[in-house]
């Protein structure tokens, strides 16, 4: 499944008026309901969590998480029974949303938990129970992000990506992906993230995962935090998608594209700079713009 996908991502190159060339890799092309980034951060998991002969893969997120959408489909893909812990015990009763009704149309179980549970999700104790209720299972952190993700990650970028652009640009949650893409790069790169939420965890976070330095991660463009919505952010994504015929949502890609050409305006990139854009896809999220 994932070689077939790698060689199969279009790039797609945006007609501005700028001396800026800005070509966007459409990993949201992938699937249409699953984030193309997720794919290749789940790769190196699914094939370990085979390799140990485990039966069921165990993850976790909140419920707009697009890693518990991809995660319950690829694991469907893959033959393994997919387990979601989900953070909101209130959920429970409630009708699910599309992000939670996808993942249970691939056959995930999902379990909610109180949010006071959820903030151990990371803690031995927690896993081991885990473990012991659902035996045979390999279990993938929040958002996906761990070293096998983040080895998918560097296979984002081909060959000729690492010849052809100076600077990439990715967006940002957990910082998996942008550290897979910084791996990947090469010294002549620079590699641009736009963060989803507010905060410099994530520069630390980052810092861990690589020696490169031809790195930085802004959250200049997260218009007031993860999730949030607002009306310059959409009326964006509208003139965007007009343009362009390129979808975006607003949690990810869209604070990231807004970014960019803020960017491009305030002459921050040299002339003639080559990017290129990481359409890391999300768009199961998508809200409805009354189109
Ligand atoms: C998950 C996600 C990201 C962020 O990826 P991280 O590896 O968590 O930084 C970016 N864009 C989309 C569309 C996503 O679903």
């Amino acid at each position: 499944m994932f070689d077939s996908i790698a060689h199969t991502i279009p790039d797609q190159k945006l007609k501005l008026n700028s001396p800026i060339e800005l070509t966007i890799k459409r990993l949201d092309l992938v699937h249409p309901q699953i984030s193309g980034n997720k794919f290749f951060k789940l790769k190196y998991n699914l094939l370990e969590a085979q390799k140990l002969g485990l039966k069921k893969i165990i993850t976790f997120g909140g419920a707009y998480s697009n890693h518990i959408a991809a995660t319950a489909f690829a694991a469907q893909q893959f033959g393994f029974e997919s387990i979601g812990i989900i953070r909101g015990e209130e959920l429970v009763d409630k009708p699910l949303n599309h992000t939670l009704l996808t993942a249970q149309k691939f056959s995930m179980q999902l379990n909610f938990i109180s949010r006071e549970q959820y903030r151990q999700k990371d803690q031995t104790e927690f896993l081991t129970e885990l473990n012991q209720r659902f035996p045979n299972s390999y279990i993938i952190p929040e958002g996906g992000s761990n070293a096998l993700a983040i080895q998918g990650c560097t296979e984002i970028l081909t060959a000729a990506d690492r010849q052809n652009y100076d600077v990439i640009c990715c967006a940002v949650g957990t910082g998996g992906t942008i550290s897979g893409l910084i791996q990947a790069s090469s010294a002549h790169q620079s590699v641009l993230g736009f963060s989803a939420l507010k905060g410099d965890f994530l520069q630390a976070e980052v810092e861990k995962n690589t020696i490169n330095k031809n790195w930085k991660i802004l959250d200049d463009y997260c218009f007031g935090g993860y999730a949030k919505i607002q009306p310059e952010l959409l009326h964006f994504i509208q003139n965007f998608e007009t343009s362009y015929k390129i979808p975006l949502e607003h949690i990810y890609t869209a604070k990231m594209l807004y970014g960019i050409f803020d960017l491009i305006q305030k002459n921050y990139f040299p002339a003639h700079s080559r990017i290129l854009v990481i359409h890391s896809g999300g768009l199961q999220g998508r809200i409805s713009l009354g189109e």
